[in-house]
């Protein structure tokens, strides 16, 4: 017997192992087999039986098999294909992405001193390199250390290039060790009075008491608990636990414990809601297409407080009483703790949740729950779309605009939202993509009756949407010093101030965070810059640090010009912190909680602020786009924009759109549930179109508007792109490179298909020179962009033949959300 086996790599290749006799019953297709590869062994997956064995070459045998189980359902697996296909990365990176992180770590980097070092030799490497002398002094004491371990010990930027390099000197060296999955499992000691107990009782001695009292424990127990709760008090316990076992009664036995991240979560009962008009025939309309079994696609468009959730809760009661199992996407779980209340009220413990901040080990509970049928419903980010639930009949993906469905920095880059329509299909699955400012990709697809459009227009109990003013900044900063930014203008101040007269709340988005996202010297004009990526360093008031938003790398702020040695040295650019401090000072005596990236870290960094924004704890949150995410906060009745300009002129496509998304999103969070919102959006551009739509709460407008010029351009929707991006640390190799893969991309494609090559915008990332390939396909001659996704593939195998420029990290990204 011959197999197919195919690794976590960027390669279309597949593998054939022989399989030992004892292993014949066990390999299956989805299973996960450990083989040798070069000098190494790896874990790799069963792809199925070879179809035409090669002839005259000594295969090798596989040398383990760690599942006794396929752990990928067939469903799972054509889905992998599927992706494997389209966004033309390796099967096997597209296999490992479908299972639980964590899952596939059998086998761990270790990095391990070739020899010990002389006192000199360590001087001189030190003074050449720090990193390089710490991360030799960390592995000195054991020998070696797995390479997660050195990341999270050293998180710094180059860690893994100054291992390399060590590795290239000849004095580390890297192995791949096998790791099992102990600790993955959690199992929990119980104690339980035996059969025997009660005639034996007699044995023990009346001066025992403290046997005495753990029987009166269990026995109020019913007979069994935890060790732990049943020796609680006692002394001594494992003593006293070892004569009743010797006694014959009592027995200790091992219970799996299922850890769940949300099981202390507060669950309300469920309210009892009576649909209105727009939620009955939405209802009506998915029921039609649940009842019938078969793929179908439904994209509902409704306003910021049209009562979506409700329409999904039902549409999935409908679903389980077919018997069949439904996925509940969102953008990021952790933001929206409301929603997975609201599902757990209605549904309880039928409801898993994947969440990003779970543990390997939670989320490898909440998965095995899923794939033994114990869950019925799954709620979760873009990696729940691989959920292995047995009869999947419904897919939610909720606020299908948004940029986290795509996994941008890693292979497979995949689009969750575009991943559940391939389900959909493949499992005769209904998928309902949901939100109040749609995609220009999937409106697109609803104009061309890919999709059926369901609109929900109005606000639940006719609440009117809030109105909204846009204020001109260069009007009101007319009079005042250039050198002085204005953060508030006069209308927004009156505005905060009248709310909380009026004790309700108030939501201002600042999508920057930091304090200040530029240091600029007055005299000469020198920026402090980040030296890995080439970009302004952003202050931050914790520790007075400049801190870069792309690699992290900080320093000390600078209290002289280094060029010039001037001390005129001015915070330009306005962050979440800096409106934060001005607040403070102009409303002394609100209570304001702020909410970004630096303030939400640890577990339940975000629950927390928004549960305690929820119960009034505050009366101003403040915030980056986190804010703006799907939140129902019945209070608030005013929402302030600093500044809408922060985004609109990124050298994006899609600015614009992103832009009046978060604009829309934001807006409507204000007057969900009763007074009239308002709205006061600070802008240099009042007359923009994107400002302007989202001012009228008009998506019909800006999507006419923004199909123009991109179907001018051959943009998405009505084009299809593929972004090449090539790296490396030296600038010119990187160009040389780049153009080379041009070169080979025109010969294969249509004239003027192939942008580029030209430096990312983003020029220099944490060391790495960057440049970037653009490849337009025509989806009027080519709809799923087959073809050229075909040339693409072509191109970079030719590439990759070649030696030369094997250094040069290529990575393919198509339909890109970003070309950053
Ligand atoms: P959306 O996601 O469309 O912005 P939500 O689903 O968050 O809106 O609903 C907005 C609010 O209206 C929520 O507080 C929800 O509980 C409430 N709601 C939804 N449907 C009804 C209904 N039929 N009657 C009363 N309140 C409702
Ligand atoms: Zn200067
Ligand atoms: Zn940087």
């Amino acid at each position: 017997m011959i197999v197919d086996v195919v690794f976590d790599l960027p390669v279309s290749q597949k593998f054939s192992y022989e399989v030992p006799e004892p292993f014949r019953d066990a390999v299956r297709r989805g299973v996960r087999v450990l083989v040798p590869f070069g000098p190494r062994k790896m874990t790799g997956y069963v792809v199925g039986e070879t179809a035409e064995p090669p002839q005259n070459i000594a295969l090798r045998a596989i040398a383990d098999v760690l599942d006794t189980e396929p752990m990928l359902t067939e469903e799972i697996f054509r889905l992998a294909e599927w992706i494997a296909e389209y966004y033309l990365c390796g099967l096997g990176e597209a296999l490992r992405a479908a299972l639980p992180a964590g899952i596939t770590l059998e086998t761990r980097k270790i990095a391990a001193l070739t020899r010990s070092l002389t006192a000199e030799e360590l001087r001189r490497i030190q003074e050449k390199s720090p990193l390089q002398f710490k991360l030799l002094t960390a592995l000195a004491p054991k020998g070696g250390m797995r390479i997660d371990s050195l990341q999270k010990r050293f998180r710094q930027r180059g860690m893994l290039y100054n291992l390399q390099k060590l590795h290239d000197a000849g004095l580390i060296r890297i192995e791949t060790r096998l790791i099992g999955r102990s600790g993955f499992e959690k199992r929990e000691k119980y104690v339980k009075l035996t059969a025997a107990a009660g005639e034996r009782l007699e044995q023990v001695r009346q001066s025992a008491r403290r046997q005495h009292r753990v029987i009166e424990v269990l026995q109020a127990l019913g007979g069994s608990g935890r060790y732990r709760d049943v020796m609680r008090g006692i002394s001594s316990p494992s003593q006293v636990l070892r004569s009743l076992v010797q006694a014959g009664i009592i027995e200790v036995f091992e219970r799996r414990v299922e850890r769940d991240y949300y099981g202390e979560l507060e669950v309300p009962p469920a309210p009892k809601l009576v649909l209105n008009q727009d939620q009955n025939n939405a209802v009506a309309i998915l029921q039609g297409a649940i009842v019938t079994g078969k793929a179908a696609a439904f994209l509902v468009h409704g306003v910021t407080g049209s009562g979506k959730t409700q329409v999904y809760i039902e549409a999935i009661r409908k679903t389980l009483a077919r018997g069949r199992d439904a996925i509940v996407l969102v953008p990021e779980i952790s933001l929206t703790p409301q929603t997975v209340r609201r599902f757990r009220s209605e549904f309880q413990g039928q409801v898993a949740v994947m969440h990003s901040r779970m543990s390997n080990a939670e989320r490898y509970d909440a998965w095995r729950k899923i794939r033994e049928g114990r869950a019925r419903i799954v709620i979760g980010p873009r990696s729940a779309i691989f959920a292995p639930l047995p009869n999947l009949g419904l897919i939610v993906v909720d606020e299908e605009h948004d940029g986290n469905y795509k996994q941008s920095d890693n292979s497979p880059r995949y689009n969750a939202r575009d991943v559940a329509l391939v389900r959909g299909k493949l499992t005769s699955a209904v998928v309902v993509l949901g939100s109040a400012t749609p995609s220009m990709e999937s409106y697109n697809n609803s104009r061309m009756g890919k999709y059926t459009l369901i609109e929900m227009k109005n606000r639940i109990d006719n609440i009117p949407m809030p109105e909204v003013t846009l204020v001109n900044m260069a009007k009101e900063r007319k009079g005042i010093p250039k050198s002085t930014e204005v953060i508030l203008s006069s209308p927004l101040v009156a505005k905060i101030k009248e709310k909380l007269e009026r004790g309700e709340q108030v939501i201002i988005l600042q999508n920057r965070r930091g304090y200040s996202t530029a240091v600029r010297c007055d005299d000469c004009g020198y920026v402090q810059m980040c030296p890995n990526c080439n970009i302004s360093m952003s202050y931050h008031l914790q520790g007075r640090r400049m801190r870069c938003h792309y690699c992290n790398y900080n320093e000390k702020a600078l209290a002289i010009c280094p060029s010039c040695k001037s001390v005129e040295i001015r915070y330009r650019g306005i962050g979440t912190q800096r409106v934060e401090t001005h607040f403070a000072k102009v409303f002394p005596g609100a209570r304001i909680v702020r909410m970004d990236m630096d303030t939400t870290r640890g577990k339940r960094g975000h629950d927390r602020i928004l549960q305690d924004f929820l119960d009034h704890k505050y009366d101003i949150l403040l915030g980056t786009q986190m804010i703006a995410k799907g939140h129902d906060f019945p209070q608030v009745s005013l929402v302030g924009v600093i500044s809408a300009d922060t985004g609109l002129y990124l050298p994006d496509f899609r600015a614009s759109e992103r832009t009046f998304q978060l604009l829309t999103q934001v807006a409507g969070r204000a007057g969900r549930k009763s007074a009239q919102g308002e709205v006061i959006i600070q802008t240099f551009s009042p007359q923009h179109l994107c400002l302007q739509c989202a001012k009228d709460h008009d998506y019909k407008r800006f999507y006419s508007y923004e199909a123009q010029d991109r179907r001018l351009l051959q943009y998405p929707p009505f084009g299809k792109l593929a972004l090449l991006q090539l790296r490396h640390t030296d600038e010119s190799k990187t160009l040389q490179a780049a153009q080379h893969l041009a070169g080979i991309l025109k010969e294969l494609t249509s004239p003027g298909e192939v942008l580029g090559p030209s430096p990312a915008p983003l020029t220099r990332l944490q060391n790495y020179f960057r440049f970037q390939i653009l490849v337009k396909g025509d989806r009027r001659h080519d709809p799923a962009a087959t073809v050229m996704r075909q040339a693409v593939r072509l191109a970079m195998e030719k590439y990759r033949a070649q030696s030369k420029y094997s250094r040069v990290k290529l990575t393919v990204d198509i339909d890109p959300v970003a070309i950053l």
